[in-house]
């Protein structure tokens, strides 16, 4: 689904240093929430550190990494990937390494199944919490709730 090789976190972190703070904040549950969009192969991340960022990372349909973004002010000064980007970018990888996004893509069949009978979709809701919630997204677009840190 989403090619995420150790070059692409690696190489276009910031410094090394960004890296290995990026490495920290994934392995430390700084992690609060990822979600997918459901038409397109974009990601929305938020991030706990001294305040909540949201990170957005563009994946091409080939599945091909295009752009990332982040709203704390180190990633509007530099180019390359913030330290919230490269934990949501490690993130990805450990989902897509456990089979994460195989339960996005069943909710979505199941989705598509319930569309039919809409008095049974909060089933759907309560069915495999806490992965793949789905809910709408501040861009309108319906998204899913791939993974979640309480
Ligand atoms: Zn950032």
């Amino acid at each position: 689904m989403f090619q995420i090789p150790d070059s692409l976190i690696v190489n276009f972190s910031i410094s090394r240093q960004v890296y290995r703070q990026g490495l920290n904040y994934f392995s430390t549950g700084k992690i609060k929430s990822v979600r997918i969009q459901e038409d397109k192969p974009i990601i929305y991340g938020v991030v706990r550190d001294s305040q909540d960022y949201n990170v957005r990372i563009v994946f091409g349909e080939d599945g091909v990494f295009q752009s990332a973004e982040c709203t704390c002010p180190v990633s509007s000064h530099y180019s390359g990937h913030c330290k919230h980007i490269v934990a949501v970018l490690l993130h990805l990888k450990w989902l897509k390494e456990n089979n994460g996004f195989r339960s996005f893509e069943e909710k979505k069949a199941a989705r598509e199944f319930f569309r039919y009978f809409p008095s049974s979709s909060s089933v759907i809701r309560t069915m495999s919490a806490p992965f793949c919630l789905y809910e709408s997204g501040r861009t309108g677009h319906m998204s899913y709730v791939i993974s979640v840190n309480s």
